[in-house]
């Protein structure tokens, strides 16, 4: 039989989030590769070799995958979320066009999940219902100048914003630096969500104007969605929910 290589996402963490599409390719996998807490999420069965490895390997993790596909494996890599958000998909993509010409007739698909983003919108009400975009906070791939004029002209094309990576141990400066950026070029108290562990048991959302936000609010389990000028509240007894309108 001959081998593939599929790049799937298992959603914000939800069992019920991942798709059966993504499912149904596990159960056919001889081979899983990703990330340990990720690789952690999927079932041990007979016939299955489930292999975890380290954070930043992710270009080796691409290779092992390609290599055993061509030798006729049936390899799922796995990342959280969706595979195409600032995740696996293009590092298997990035290793195919560096790697044996033989690599380029394996068949490769992408399966989508639920990307953290669009799970926390949710959760909170519909705060990407007009323009937005994203940006991935850690500067472990990029410089931190680009990532504050990336910010600077978002917030200047009033864009909703959505932050992946916003805070880690190892540079716990950045986003205050981040707050610092939004609150000068917001210019005003918009609302900011703390999205926490989004979709599994100990979820946790906190809205606040951005005036009153505070670094410690985030870290690597959180996703982060600052309003547009037109996003809004609307008290409930069920509590906030954070939208912004069709039309601005
Ligand atoms: N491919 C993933 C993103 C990987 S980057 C996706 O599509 O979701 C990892 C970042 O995603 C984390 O630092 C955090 O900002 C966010 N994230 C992932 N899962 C999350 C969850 N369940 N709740 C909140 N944020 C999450």
């Amino acid at each position: 039989m001959s081998g593939w290589v599929v790049i799937a996402g298992l959603g914000p963490g939800n069992e019920d989030m991942v798709t059966p599409e993504v499912r149904a390719t596990l159960d056919q996998a001889t081979d899983v590769v990703g990330y340990f807490p990720y690789v952690a999420r999927v079932a041990p069965r007979d016939g299955l070799t489930l292999h975890g490895s380290d954070n930043r390997v992710e270009l080796d993790r691409s290779r092992h995958a390609l290599s055993m596909a061509a030798e006729g494996r049936r390899v799922v890599v796995v990342s959280s979320g969706d595979p195409g958000v600032f995740a696996m998909a293009s590092a298997v993509f990035e290793a195919l066009e560096a790697g044996p010409e033989a690599w380029r007739a394996l068949e490769i698909r992408v399966l989508p999940g639920i990307t953290a983003m669009l799970a926390a919108a949710a959760a909170a009400g519909a705060p990407l219902g007009h323009d937005f975009c994203t940006i991935n906070l850690s500067d472990n791939l990029k410089p931190w100048a680009l990532i504050e004029k990336r910010l600077r002209l978002a917030a200047e094309a009033d864009f909703a914003m959505a932050f992946y990576n916003p805070r880690s141990r190892s540079r716990p400066e950045g986003f205050e630096r981040a707050l610092k950026v939004l609150r000068e070029a917001c210019g005003d108290a918009r609302p900011i969500l703390f999205a926490r562990n989004v979709s599994r048991v100990d979820q946790t959302l906190r809205i606040v104007p951005l005036t009153e936000a505070t670094p410690e609010m985030a870290d690597m389990r959180t996703m982060v969605i600052v309003g547009s000028s037109a996003t809004r509240i609307i008290e409930t007894p069920r509590g906030p929910i954070l939208f912004t309108p069709r039309s601005a």
